[in-house]
């Protein structure tokens, strides 16, 4: 299925997602964010749509973004109809709290007409009451049996883009349900956990729950749920997918651990490097090691390398020794070297 110009299943490559935390209302904002994370990699970005005001800048936001933009939507139909009118290429909603069956029809007969996608999401935390005392608490097989009544209207008007979603903030729960659906239906499949929670610790759980599914091929698209500034949950996203070897964009900075024989800052230099090549594409590796044990070995594996020795370092070009230079040079020395064999250096 195509949301916007993108393609999402079928076995196109993994999607990354994020969110924007602006005010909707606030369009400068929301643009200036939303090409943020464009520019490092967010390939679809959901925007909320809580109210009226949102409403009004909706137009407006799409005329200035060209990338595929998804409108999230809670209770009153009237704003993702609005959502879509406006140019959006794909709602998000969960039926269960829109409402009537005919408001999630009109939504969905919308949708049809303007050539968009809906993903339906049950969230463990907005299954419906009697549901969730039927089975005892929001499980698996609640959200399951949530997830197979919001998608009865879909089915009945034949309405086929559809992304389906389940979430919680549960690491087993999330891999159980999410394996239960790619059993179940056929529809392309958004990933995530809910409310992962600070950078480090949202980071470490995110890829708890999406690591299992993505090695057996489960998920469509992503989102790595983190507070804070959106950007992040993108970098988490591409370094997931890249560590797992499904698609890599940009470089791959691998770092020792360091230990006592360290020679060099590598902490700092790594996040030097990073800082210093964040705006390449090509998926390269590159590798800051600390001093000449393992070093050399390691940096050779990469593309580029950095290896520390007392107050200088070596610098590796696929498995060569090209350099040595003087600590405080080696992250210049090793940009330069980077874009010249990239040819990023004669933009
Ligand atoms: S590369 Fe050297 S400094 Fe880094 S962890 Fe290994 S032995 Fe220690």
């Amino acid at each position: 299925m195509k949301v916007g110009r993108l393609v999402i299943g079928g076995g196109a490559p993994v999607r990354v997602q994020s969110m924007t935390n602006t005010r909707t209302d606030d369009i400068r904002a929301t643009v200036r964010q939303a090409r943020r994370l464009e520019r490092v990699g967010c390939e679809l970005v959901r925007i909320t749509v809580p109210d009226e005001r949102a409403v009004q800048a909706l137009p407006e936001i799409r005329r200035r973004l060209r990338l595929p933009l998804v409108a999230d939507v809670h209770f009153d139909h009237r704003l993702a109809l609005a959502a879509l009118r406006a140019g959006f290429d794909k709602v998000r909603v969960n039926p269960g709290n829109i409402g009537s069956t005919r408001k999630v029809k009109e939504v969905i007969r919308c949708a049809a007409d303007c050539g968009a996608a809906i993903r339906v999401g049950v969230n463990a935390g907005s299954i419906a009451r009697p549901l969730v005392a039927r089975h005892g608490g929001p499980t698996v097989a609640a959200m399951l049996e949530s997830l197979a009544e919001c998608l009865e209207p879909f089915e009945q008007l034949r309405f086929r883009d559809v992304v389906l979603s389940a979430k919680t903030i549960s690491v087993p729960d999330t891999i159980a349900v999410c394996r239960a659906i790619a059993r179940r239906w056929r529809y392309p499949l958004h990933l995530g956990l809910t409310e992962a929670g600070l950078p480090l610790a949202g980071a470490t759980r995110s890829a708890a729950a999406l690591v299992p599914l993505l090695l057996e091929g489960i998920g469509d698209t992503i989102r790595v749920s983190l507070a804070g500034d959106p950007v992040r949950e993108v970098a988490v996203a591409w370094d997931l997918l890249g560590a797992l070897e499904l698609r890599r964009r940009g470089p791959m900075v691998y770092a020792c651990p360091t230990c006592g024989r360290t020679e060099i800052d590598v902490e700092r230099l790594a996040r030097q490097v990073e800082r210093a090549l964040g705006d390449t594409r090509q998926p390269l590796r590159i590798a800051v090691m600390g001093c000449v044990v393992n070093g050399p070995g390691e940096a050779r594996a990469a593309d580029f390398g950095i290896c520390g020795g007392r107050g200088r370092g070596a610098i590796f070009v696929r498995g060569k020794v090209v350099k040595t230079v003087p600590e405080s040079e080696l992250v210049t020395e090793l940009a330069r070297l980077v874009r010249e064999s990239t040819g990023l250096g004669e933009d």
